[in-house]
């Protein structure tokens, strides 16, 4: 296991502290793995063999493929709250409104948290405790914070938190203040937070939990083994995946090399990644046939989560996840996305608005005739419903805001005829 710099390709030894993680030419480090002494077969085995497990580390969704995330660390700096473990549902209905023949939906919103930022954040402050740190650090739209605050908790740590003061929701700064965190609330964007935390964080002792900490990619990309392993090893033809700062489409481009170079699948599937209209740098120069990413100075969308202009991980997701012929970008509109969250919450799965970028993505590819309608597809959910109460206020009460499928309160009083009559009429 070594670093290796994303842009000049320097490598260095794992055991050397880089916090935050950038090389000295600027780029960002990627962890890389040595999985020369790995009998595939065998650790299937283990891997099933953990499943049974309901206490130690390995009963963690992360920890579980251990071998392939972090073999180096030492047991006891394991932080976990048995993180992943998450559903992998059929729904034939969300299916009909996206128009293909089989869809499943990887339920990350039921990580401990409330997203997938925990199968990252345990990696994370599990290596920082490593290191020696106490303190953490992170700039965040939200969830990270929530989840680095849960996990910094949890091993008896601080935790401080760097929030941009505007398009962040009520719910998640929230979560984190009742974590303990120390908030910081700053003029300014999520951009600028990410800048002030690699110039200073060293000299403030802060351990760097942001998504250029490569432990975080690692421990994502958990996310698609524990899919694979849902599925006896037969991935998909598509996986979808939302992209804001583009770690968890790195994530997913990478655990499927991983899987595939080891021989635990023997087709790779091919990859959506969905980024909101109002938010679409990486869109934009997939489209453009670019390699070289134009930062957006005011990125806008409703899904708080995505609302990033100068994704930092835009290289990487292009080394691991954009395969010539293999992959495709796509933007929708936050009424795209918010109408597909109100489909994904009325099958009872339920999601946060970023989420449902990736099905109202396919929706939009399978309508372009890029999906063909009889493939299979899994879409990647990648915070709770509960995540942002106001989104399902704004779209199911307030009168501007409403939405399509809104919803609506029956008023009436208690009277036998009236309820008969409402309950009989009512699907
Ligand atoms: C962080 C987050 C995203 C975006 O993931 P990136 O790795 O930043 O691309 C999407 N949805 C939710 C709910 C998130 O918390
Ligand atoms: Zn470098």
């Amino acid at each position: 296991m070594r670093f290796q710099c994303t842009d000049c390709g320097d490598e260095l030894p794992i055991d050397q502290a880089r916090n935050p993680y950038t090389c000295s030419c600027g780029g960002l480090l990627d962890i890389v793995h040595d999985f020369r002494s790995v009998d595939t077969d065998q650790l299937k085995r283990e891997f099933d063999n953990r499943l049974s497990d309901r206490m130690s580390p390995y009963a963690s969704g992360v920890w579980r493929y251990k071998e392939l995330i972090h073999p180096l660390l030492p047991e006891p700096y394991i932080t976990t709250k048995y993180e992943g473990n998450t559903g992998l549902y059929t729904s034939s209905a969300v299916a009909s409104y996206v128009g293909i023949r089989e869809l499943k939906l990887k339920a990350q919103s039921e990580n401990p948290s409330g997203s997938f930022k925990d199968n990252g954040m345990t990696a994370a402050v599990s290596h920082g405790r490593y290191l020696g740190y106490t303190k953490f650090t992170c700039t965040s739209t939200g969830n990270t914070s929530s989840s680095l605050a849960m996990y910094a908790a949890l091993s008896g740590s601080s935790s401080f938190v760097f929030l941009p003061e505007r398009g962040i929701s009520l719910n998640k700064v929230l979560q984190t203040l009742a974590y303990g965190a120390h908030l910081i609330s700053f003029p300014g964007t999520y951009d600028d937070g990410i800048r002030f935390s690699e110039l200073y964080s060293e000299a403030l002792g802060l351990y760097v939990c942001n998504s250029m900490n490569p432990f975080r990619i690692e421990g994502q990309k958990s996310m698609i083994y524990e899919i694979a392993h849902q599925l006896r090893w037969q991935l998909p033809d598509w996986i979808v995946v939302p992209g804001g700062a583009l770690s968890n489409a790195t994530a997913l481009g990478k655990g499927l090399k991983d899987l595939h170079d080891l021989g635990f699948i023997d087709k790779l599937p091919n990859i959506a990644v969905v980024q909101a209209e109002g938010a679409s740098p990486f869109h934009e120069m997939m489209e453009a046939g670019g390699n070289k990413l134009k930062p957006q100075t005011n990125p806008s969308t409703r899904a708080t989560a995505l609302n990033i202009g100068n994704p930092p991980s835009w290289k990487k997701a292009l080394h691991y996840t954009m395969r010539p012929n293999h992959s495709v970008t796509v933007s929708v509109t936050d009424t795209e996305i918010m109408d597909a969250k109100a489909k994904v919450d009325r099958s009872g799965i339920g999601c946060e608005p970023a989420s449902a970028a990736s099905v109202a993505g396919l929706r939009k590819l399978v309508r372009q005739g890029v999906i063909d309608k009889e493939s299979t597809a899994v879409c990647i959910l990648t915070g709770h419903v509960l995540k942002d109460t106001d989104a399902i206020q704004e779209y199911h009460l307030d009168v501007d805001t409403k939405g399509k499928f809104a919803n609506v309160f029956h008023n009436s009083e208690l009277e036998w005829t009236k309820i008969r009559q409402f309950v009989e009429a009512a699907q």
